[in-house]
């Protein structure tokens, strides 16, 4: 909800739209438009298709580049969320190439049998990996700058390496943008990271800020990948719901509410809170450290001796496992009792919106004491 709860422009774009109709099976305009908002923002997407969640974005993605590779493989990275795909769920297991079992019962082996997991940010398994298995890769997915381990950005140069290595294995690199787009900027992470020396991802997936908080998602891309599309391709995808009138109307208006006084605004805000976080942290002496993708962050309550603490990153999965669990516990349920509910868990990222006026800053500002003493 980047532009905050029930926003005027957002409120009046679905009610004219709703009172149009709701559901038509067919595309409609705002859906067309809405596309074309995508594909004029970031630029590697030449072209789009919409879905209704982040989940059918990652899985229709996927799916498209086993169906262009003719490849099963799928390689991801531990402490990265691409939605409920059974595919996608494994996340276990760290080292080189761990072959994934299910996380979620329900998930049979072989559904996540062909799943690659990797820890994130080390350019020696990944280029183990794909030498041992390369020619069987499909693609690889992963989050733009993840967010859902709290955020654990791609180190100088890693994303050049993803592009690098699946690029000279005829993989695929999927950038899933469905937290960070149009969120760390206009053009998502892209529009901070990119463009990457090498060439830039050749799929891209979208969800969240794009729905404007109704269930509209997207992937896209390269033009000639898209193309295996149904109807046009072999790879089928299609949805009742996808591109739904309603939905795309409060995407778009979303989208055309996000001006640069927005992010520049979500910007300082952020920092305002950090700084303020990591300062009645500090006074209460509660180890911590505050990491950054645009103006998405985390709080990283660092346990005494481990990994984080002494090199003062979180640069894995394994780094986000080994935080003080409790003291974020303890945190988090003060803030709540001086209301101010941030993520309800440590491994998940702080987002602020538009509509956190000065007002509802200073409450956030008032709680931190208390909250960091709680920490302590
Ligand atoms: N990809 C990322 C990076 C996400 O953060 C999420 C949701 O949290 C998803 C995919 C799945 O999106 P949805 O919950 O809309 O299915």
């Amino acid at each position: 909800m980047i532009l905050g709860h029930a926003h005027p422009d957002v409120m009046a774009a679905v009610q004219d739209a709703a009172s149009r109709g709701f559901s038509f099976g067919t595309p409609s305009e705002n859906e067309v438009l809405l596309a074309e908002e995508i594909v004029s923002r970031v630029e590697p997407v030449e072209q789009v298709r919409l879905v209704s969640s982040g989940t059918e974005a990652t899985m229709s993605a996927v799916r498209l580049a086993r169906g262009f590779t003719g490849r099963s493989k799928v390689v991801k990275f531990a402490g990265c969320y691409h939605g409920h795909v059974d595919a996608l769920l494994a996340h276990a297991g760290s080292g080189v190439a761990t072959f994934a079992l299910p996380d979620s019962a329900g998930v049979p082996t072989s559904a996540a049998g062909e799943t690659i997991v990797l820890p994130y940010n080390d350019v020696e398994a990944l280029e183990t990996a794909f030498a041992e298995h390369g020619s069987e890769i499909a693609c690889l997915i992963t989050e733009a700058s993840p967010g859902n381990m709290g955020v654990v950005p791609p180190e100088e140069g890693f994303t050049e390496a993803l592009r690098r290595v699946t690029a000279a294995h005829g993989a695929l690199l999927i950038s899933d943008e469905v937290m960070t787009g149009f969120r760390c900027s206009r053009s998502g992470w892209y529009g901070l990271e990119g463009p990457y020396s090498g060439g830039a991802p050749d799929l891209f997936t979208f969800g969240k800020v794009m729905g404007g908080g109704f269930p509209a998602a997207a992937f896209g891309g390269r033009a000639d990948i898209m193309s295996h599309l149904a109807p046009l391709g072999p790879v089928y995808q299609a949805g009742t719901l996808s591109g739904n009138p309603v939905a795309t109307a409060a995407g778009l208006a979303t989208l055309r509410g996000c001006t640069p006084e927005v992010y520049t605004r979500l910007d300082e805000v952020s920092r305002t809170i950090a700084d303020a976080a990591s300062a009645a942290l500090s006074a209460e002496g509660v180890p911590h450290l505050v990491q950054w993708a645009g103006s998405m962050f985390s709080v990283f309550f660092t346990s005494e001796g481990s990994r984080p603490a002494q090199t003062g990153v979180v640069r894995d999965y394994d780094d986000a496992r080994a935080q003080d669990l409790p003291a974020f516990g303890a945190f988090f349920h003060s803030m709540l009792d001086s209301g101010v509910h941030l993520p309800p868990s440590a491994f998940e990222a702080w987002f602020v919106g538009a509509s956190h006026d000065d007002e509802a800053v200073g409450r956030v500002l008032d709680a931190l004491p208390a909250a960091a003493r709680a920490a302590s």
